[in-house]
């Protein structure tokens, strides 16, 4: 059962300064949006819910920024920090000033496009995605929660929309390097962080200046807690999910744990043709086996946990050697820490028996490569999933397998994110394809979450 609930409280007893004060609060939770948004001077979503954005424009714009770094696979090559990168920013720029949004880049290289609230004192509402690509990446990936959200502002500018709070469009630089933007905008960036080389093959430190940011001046980008209303974030699957599932939106629970391992499996090299089968202690056999245990132990129990052995080598690596020693590494994802604690648990107590059969070795060592679960916020689901509601999609709650720039904006704000169905499951490749009519489902989706948050609509679930 569910009910819709508009909160409206007396306007005289809510000044914008106290609003402001609330939503400076930590743990921004339902009851706080929407006191702090029943304030005078609503625009009443009842007049705003046939609002819809020009499909038509959005997938136009999207074809044109494939022209940035286009590969001849059908995709682009738009890696962070490369020419084609400053210029797809440039283009984006321009839709962002054609939106009516004051534009500015950050010291640390992010593009912010920026319009006014109508209450003064409240914080941002924050919505955008990254445009770099990966090397031989796709057209979808990042560009479709940009180019939405700033379709989105044009909507607004040209159906005037006045919003209570500042709405603030994102583009966050190299994501795909590893969230270095939203990272930058929401903690700090060491030394060594900064000396890194990127794919351009230009350090992180030199790339930000490349865009047009000032490495020196990192702090001036920083936003902390209490700084931003909230955080939306558009986004193409990138799994096959809600295609198999015929489902048009997936609300995101959360952006998964990861968890990596360093595996080395001893043993004992020798002759291959001289050695005896009984009397060898292979160490490839052992990490085929141990292949193997990841996937049964990790399939062995309901749930969406995944886990991978992505690369291995085998030494000496000579055909008529016997395997003496193997590294390989293991990845565990799940929303659930202890339940990736748990499994990682029971793989290492099966390798041990591996080990044991004949003779070889397992050092299975944490890598720091972790990422922790970043859940979205349940009153910003609800904004989702009524927005989604109104437009007569459905949806589902799943999580996200892959990182993204929100789970560095769950450190200050509440966040939530949005997914629109990838065909074929396919994605970080020139083939990466979603359709024009779910694009644009997706950003009508986030334009109503937005402006539900805005308002202080939201759906209880009971
Ligand atoms: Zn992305």
């Amino acid at each position: 059962m569910k009910r819709r609930k508009f909160v409206q409280t007396a306007s005289t007893a809510m000044g914008g300064g106290a609003a402001a004060g609330l939503l400076g609060n930590a743990g921004l939770g339902r009851e706080s949006l929407a006191a702090a948004d029943a304030a005078p001077g609503a625009t009443g979503a009842p007049q705003q819910s046939s609002l819809r954005v020009n499909g038509a424009r959005v997938n136009a714009h999207l074809a044109e920024l494939a022209q940035f770094g286009k590969n001849p696979q059908g995709g682009v090559s738009r890696v962070a920090y490369s020419n084609a990168d400053r210029d797809g920013r440039e283009y984006t720029m321009g839709l962002i000033r054609a939106a009516e949004l004051d534009v500015s880049i950050d010291t640390a290289g992010n593009i912010w496009g920026r319009r006014a609230g109508s209450l003064p004192g409240l914080k941002p509402i924050v919505f955008g995605s990254h445009i770099d690509s990966v090397p031989e990446g796709g057209n979808y990936d990042g560009h479709v929660g940009s180019l939405g959200a700033i379709e989105i502002a044009q909507r607004f500018a040209e159906a005037g929309v006045v919003t209570r709070h500042p709405l603030e469009v994102v583009v966050w630089q190299n994501e795909e390097g590893g969230l270095w933007g939203s990272h930058a905008a929401t903690g700090a960036l060491t030394a060594q962080e900064l000396a890194q080389v990127s794919n351009s093959g230009k350090t992180i430190r030199d790339g930000i200046a490349f865009i047009g940011g000032d490495p020196a001046r990192l702090e001036s980008a920083r936003r902390r807690r209490g700084d931003v209303t909230c955080y939306f974030e558009l986004h193409i699957e990138q799994g096959g999910t809600l295609e198999k599932e015929k489902l048009d939106i997936g609300i995101v629970e959360g952006i998964v744990s990861i968890a990596r391992w360093d595996v080395t499996v001893e043993g004992f090299a020798n002759h291959a043709g001289t050695t005896a089968m009984a009397d060898r202690h292979d160490a490839l056999l052992s990490a085929s086996r141990f292949v193997e245990a990841v996937n049964r132990i990790v399939t062995a129990e309901p749930g969406r946990q995944v886990g991978t052995v992505g690369r291995i080598q085998a030494f000496p690596g000579a055909p008529n050697v016997i395997p003496g020693r193997v590294q390989c590494s293991l990845e565990l994802r799940d929303l659930d820490e202890p339940k990736i604690a748990r499994i990682a648990a029971a793989i290492r107590a099966e390798a041990d028996r591996i080990g044991e059969r004949n003779g070889t070795k397992f050092t299975i060592s944490k890598t720091s490569t972790d990422h922790k679960a970043a859940l979205s916020d349940p009153a910003m689901r609800a904004h989702v999933g009524d927005a989604a509601k109104l437009l007569g999609l459905s949806t589902k709650l799943m999580p996200s397998g892959a990182g993204h720039d929100a789970q560095s904006l769950a450190k200050i704000c509440p966040m939530a994110m949005i997914f629109i169905p990838s065909v074929g499951g396919i994605s970080h490749a020139p083939t990466e394809y979603s359709t024009p009519g779910d694009i644009v489902n997706g950003i009508n989706v986030l334009m109503h979450a937005v402006l539900g948050a805005d308002a202080g609509f939201s759906q209880e679930a009971k």
